[in-house]
């Protein structure tokens, strides 16, 4: 294993305070150990990415396209060690490491043609008013702090870093504590690659060393994904230096099954909003909302559907769910399975942790519960379905907007007018129609509400690292 930081183009070893001991959530045990970055060591790497930045913005957006199909081709070429790494670190199945190592090198190859058009996009702009001439231009927003969770780690990095640099951004990247290993592939990619030193940092690191990033008065720029907690402390640094800030935040998401659904197609979905990555997604759609009409017949369904799912160890068995990725997540998801019990709530599938070694829980789906319910409100980040049942459309709306949280949202019906009139009216960032959760890297990603501030991927997520400028002249 090379040292775990990247600053400046070389491979360092950490010198803060804080040990990272990196887990196989399977087995509970850990697999790695490293020291976090210092304080200074995160000075350094915002230095080096300030040092940078101008000679990789007067890069022409072409030679910034090709570093970025170039880490495209190297994802390809790491592809095992990056799925493998995957499933032992994250407990992914297989096959859901493998989209997300899709997905980064789509992200990357995407953002590329993005950059390969930036030219065309610096162009005149016609005016009413005669004698004047203005032009645009569109300017990297300048060196950047991007701090990461851990459920996704290739893939929100990947829409982090591949839009930053497109854009001419200089970057430093912290992963989470709980993922730092498999990220340090795009540092080793630079390498190879040849990307000037300093135009991507990685250092790794607990909150402190996020503290120290997103404090630091020499970025101009921070793009944080995590929890609503951290997201208001980083906010709060952001603001305390006028800085803009991107958050993608967390979620409780509705997925409402009309009576016209075919149940199979419904409890497909269903099953994947709440069992992909062990529900551990900021996009869970995690309250059902189901049409008296269907209910009875669709909810038994559903629970032999998660009472079969096959829970396990990636790395060793056939599996459609893994652990969840974390003792802290799993003792979390256990608090919850107490508090459903304390208040009462009828279990129809799950409801426990699994007893075996590892953070495993089985998938689990309570029925009929109430809107002043701890687990309808509050982001859970585990296998945990709370399900309820309405009447008509409008009351659906009401239910599924009735949330602190605006991420996504997912709408079943045979009626498609139907459907496209509730996408419409949902107070979210993305709606998906009678769909697993596909995310395309050309439409946009990030919420409405509590659930953040601006948007990724698309040309929203250029747009997040480019500054505009005109500029006027009389002629
Ligand atoms: P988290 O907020 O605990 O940690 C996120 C990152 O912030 C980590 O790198 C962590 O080390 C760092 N951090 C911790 N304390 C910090 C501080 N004081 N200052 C700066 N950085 C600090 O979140 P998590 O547990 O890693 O991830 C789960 C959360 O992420 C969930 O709420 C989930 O919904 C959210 N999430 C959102 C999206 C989205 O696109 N909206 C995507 C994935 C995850």
């Amino acid at each position: 294993m090379t040292s775990p930081h990247y600053i400046d183009g070389h491979w360092v070893e950490g010198n803060g305070a804080d040990c990272i001991t990196v887990h196989d959530p399977s087995l509970g045990e850990p697999f790695a150990e490293l020291r976090a970055a210092s304080v200074e060591q995160v000075d350094q790497a915002v230095v080096a990415a300030r040092r940078a930045l101008p000679g990789w913005k007067n890069h022409s957006a072409s030679a910034r396209a090709a570093y970025l199909r170039g880490f495209a081709e190297h994802l390809g070429q790491r592809r095992e060690a990056l799925i493998t790494l995957q499933m032992r670190n994250n407990g992914k199945p297989r096959h859901e490491a493998e989209v997300d190592l899709d997905d980064a090198v789509a992200t990357f190859n995407y953002y590329a043609g993005l950059a390969e058009q930036l030219p065309g996009r610096n162009a005149d702009v016609p005016l009413a008013a005669p004698g004047f001439s203005a032009r645009t231009r569109l300017e990297p927003v300048g060196v950047v702090g991007l701090i990461v969770p851990w459920n996704f780690p290739l893939v929100t990095s990947a829409w982090k870093i591949a839009p930053a640099l497109a854009a001419g951004c200089t970057v430093v990247l912290k992963p989470s504590e709980v993922t730092p290993l498999v990220e340090q592939a795009y540092g080793q990619i630079a390498d190879a690659l040849g990307v000037p030193p300093g135009v991507l940092n990685i250092v790794n690191g607990k909150a402190e060393t996020g503290a120290a990033l997103s404090s630091h008065d020499g970025l101009d720029k921070l793009s944080f994904t995590g929890s609503n907690t951290v997201g208001s402390l980083v906010m709060r640094s952001a603001a305390s230096q006028c800085r803009p800030v991107t958050l993608e935040l967390g979620g409780k998401s509705a997925i409402i099954v009309f009576d016209d659904c075919d149940v199979d197609q419904a409890v497909e979905w269903i099953v994947a909003g709440i069992s992909w990555n062990a529900g551990q997604m900021c996009s869970a759609t995690s309250r059902l909302l189901i049409q008296d009409g269907i209910a009875d017949a669709l909810l038994p369904r559903l629970q032999a559907a998660l009472e079969n799912l096959r829970v396990g160890n990636p790395l060793t068995e056939e599996v459609d769910m893994g652990p969840l990725t974390s003792q802290g997540q799993w003792l979390k998801v256990a608090a919850y399975f107490a508090t459903a019990r304390e208040e009462g709530l009828e279990c129809l599938a799950g409801g426990k942790n699994l007893d075996r070694p590892g953070w495993f829980v089985s998938p689990t789906l309570y029925a009929d519960v109430p809107a002043h319910s701890r687990l309808w409100a509050e982001e859970i980040f585990g296998p945990v379905l709370c399900s309820r049942r309405f009447a008509t459309e409008a009351e659906a709306i009401v239910l599924a907007n009735d949330s602190h949280f605006g991420l996504v949202a997912t709408v079943c019906s045979a009626d498609i007018e139907r459907a496209e009139r509730v996408a419409d009216a949902l107070e979210v960032g993305h709606v998906w129609i009678n769909s697993i959760q596909a995310v395309f890297v050309e439409t946009s990603w990030g919420g409405t509400k509590g659930s953040g501030i601006g948007r990724e991927l698309g040309p929203w997520g250029l747009a997040g690292y480019q500054s505009v400028k005109h500029v006027t002249r009389c002629l």
